[in-house]
């Protein structure tokens, strides 16, 4: 890959990371790239097809057909899953059990890895996700693993999902959430693993603000040493 400073932020499902990436991009005048959301498109793709998730021929197979594109409009980062806006669609709950469910799959990975890649190239990004320190991104020069205990994520995605008026239960968000952990962790494609070089930041007792001010001296310190 040519040039490109970037911040990767990876970490467990609902750690807070896409809100805390924002901030930052924000603050450093980057371009943030949210990589979850691509995983839900092709997730929300199967859903629609009707590709059963555990079928991981079937899933393979649509891979290619599930073409996800990412534009920002005025600043902020909109989804298209074969030229459709999806942004909102792939936030539904039901589209995280598939977008966990894809991410497994090999052939899913390398298209999106690719794209990934290609938005970085010549930019200021801070990409988040489960993967970027370690696989997108290696050479980033800030890393930064984010997590909380599943009981404090599982509580803000209940207040996130309330506040959006959909009503899952905690207990069953928590469920999910482990579940998600847990296939996260123990994949043989790209596991979620803390890259050796990333900071980890646990924001179970931290606020936004604190988390964002962390990351951001940083990625300002890592820019001020590389002039
Ligand atoms: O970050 P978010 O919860 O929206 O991601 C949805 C799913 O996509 C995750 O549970 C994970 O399985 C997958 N994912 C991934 N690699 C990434 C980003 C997300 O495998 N870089």
């Amino acid at each position: 890959m040519g040039k490109y400073f970037a911040v990767a932020i990876d970490g467990p499902a609902a750690a807070g990371k896409s809100t805390v990436a924002k901030r930052v991009a924000q603050a450093l005048g980057a371009l943030y790239l949210d990589t979850g959301a691509m995983y839900r498109a092709v997730g929300l793709y199967m859903l629609r097809h009707g590709v059963a998730l555990d079928d991981i021929e079937g899933i393979k197979k649509h891979a290619a057909e599930a073409r996800v594109d990412v534009k920002y409009v005025e600043g902020t980062q909109r989804v298209l899953l074969c030229g459709e806006d999806v942004s909102q669609a792939i936030r539904e709950n039901a589209v995280s059990a598939a977008a966990s469910a894809v991410s497994a799959v090999p052939a899913v990975r390398e298209l999106l890895v690719a794209r990934q890649r290609e938005i970085a190239e010549g930019n200021v990004v801070v990409m988040d996700g489960r993967d970027i320190g370690t696989k997108v991104l290696p050479d980033a020069p800030v890393k930064v693993f984010l997590t909380a205990s599943a009981e404090v994520r599982a509580r803000r995605r209940f207040e996130e999902l309330q506040s959006k008026g959909q009503d899952v239960p905690y207990e069953q968000l928590l469920e999910e959430i482990r579940q998600r952990d847990h296939n996260d962790a123990t994949r043989a494609a790209s596991p979620m693993v803390r890259a050796e070089d990333a900071a980890l930041l646990d924001s179970s007792d931290l606020t936004v603000d604190q988390v964002v001010e962390a990351i951001v001296a940083m990625a300002r310190a890592k820019k001020e040493a590389a002039r």
